[in-house]
């Protein structure tokens, strides 16, 4: 096959870097989104993007909700930058879609034909992407419908769409699967878990599994921005946590203070799942002295919380929210399937309109 990159083919995907060359596709300014397959790639025919949280509600507020807006603001990124890059946010999201073309290399390798329904496990910051037409924009989840095409690496992630799970839903669940199967190893059997944005999508996932792991003798305190919504009742009805508070994440002395009520010891671990910036300080305050803070929220800027937890002398280990961890698109498919409640939810929220 002609190859249109300059360099030899690289697994992570770095002879599509245009700008700056060197760097590596997800810190790269350009990628090459030309939709062709080379030897190491996997060719997609793309159908929806789901935009990552933190990016979407960054849009949405520049585009004061006008979907055809957010939808040509999408477009302009991905042909400047042949990517969903968000410049402000630095976040991306996923896709899912039908193979193409799998290169010549991979054939043998990997069990995957033309044809068949993918999600992408890597993020769309790294994934080069071309769209031809934007169908349809979800203001109220972030979905976008598109014609294009994208590239996956030769290291890139994806999996196959469960036959048992609404792809549409599976989509929603896997661009969070990081947070449910990182709150697995994190929480212990008798701790104290808060959960800072606990009535959205990872905050609704982490929250079932912090509940599971810490048993009995734990507890679970979800922080909702406003406890009225249908996720903070699903909270309540399928006691997903222990206790729920309706205070404003960017608060963070009020958040501390209703942790403190409820917890005098603060918590063992904390994890962050909102979507705004300017959390990280009621994140720190609520957890106690050598605790955990996982930051899984895009919003998280590193500045604020290592200086912040500085600032307030709080011995806490912050960790980042890697996007993957192993077998973490099991764990969260799982989620829905032992809990009949949730996954109801997460049908009538995200299930394919017919
Ligand atoms: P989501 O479904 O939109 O949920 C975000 C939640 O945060 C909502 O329940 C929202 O409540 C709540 N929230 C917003 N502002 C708040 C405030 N001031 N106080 C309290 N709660 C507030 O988002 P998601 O898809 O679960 O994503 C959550 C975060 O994870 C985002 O930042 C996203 O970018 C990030 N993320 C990280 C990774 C990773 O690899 N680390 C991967 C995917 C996503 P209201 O709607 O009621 O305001």
């Amino acid at each position: 096959m002609k190859t249109i990159f300059a360099g030899s083919l690289h697994p992570l995907g770095i002879h599509r870097v245009l700008e700056p060359i060197g760097a590596m596709p997800q810190a790269a300014w350009k990628l090459n989104a030309e939709p062709i397959c080379a030897e190491n790639e996997i060719l997609c025919d793309v159908e929806v993007l789901n935009i990552d949280s933190a990016s979407f509600t960054q849009m949405r507020d520049v585009c004061e909700n006008d979907p055809a807006r957010i939808g040509e603001h999408i477009a302009a990124t991905v042909r400047q930058r042949g990517k969903q890059h968000n410049a402000v946010t630095g976040s991306g999201g996923m896709f899912i879609g039908r193979v193409a073309e799998v290169g010549s290399r991979l054939r043998d390798r990997l069990a995957l034909q033309v044809g068949d329904r993918i999600a992408s496990l890597v993020s769309l910051t790294l994934t080069p992407l071309r769209i031809d037409a934007v169908e349809r924009v979800d203001v109220a989840t972030g979905r976008v419908w598109i014609r294009g095409q994208a590239v996956l690496f030769e290291t890139g992630l994806w999996a196959q769409l469960p036959a048992d799970i609404d792809e549409n839903v599976a989509l929603a669940v896997l661009d969070v699967a990081g947070a449910p199967a990182q709150t697995q190893r994190l929480c212990k059997p008798g701790q104290t878990v808060v959960v800072i944005g606990a009535a959205g999508k990872s905050g609704l996932l982490t929250c079932a599994h912090a509940k599971a792991r810490v048993g009995a003798a734990g507890r679970v305190i979800g922080i909702a921005h406003d406890a009225s919504t249908s996720g903070a009742q699903l909270l309540r009805d399928a006691q997903l946590v222990d206790a729920l508070v309706s205070a404003d994440a960017r608060d963070a002395l009020a958040v501390a203070q209703a942790v403190e009520t409820l917890a005098p010891q603060l918590a063992d671990v904390t994890i962050n799942c909102v979507n705004v910036p300017g959390t990280e300080l009621s994140s720190i305050l609520c957890t106690k002295d050598e605790g955990i803070v996982y930051f899984f929220s895009m919003a998280t800027s590193f500045t604020a919380a290592a200086l912040g937890a500085e600032g307030v002398g709080r011995d806490v280990t912050m960790i980042v929210g890697n996007g993957y961890c192993k077998n973490h698109a099991q764990i969260a498919l799982q989620t829905l399937r032992d809990h009949p409640q949730l996954r109801a939810y997460f049908e009538s929220k995200y299930a394919t309109p017919v």
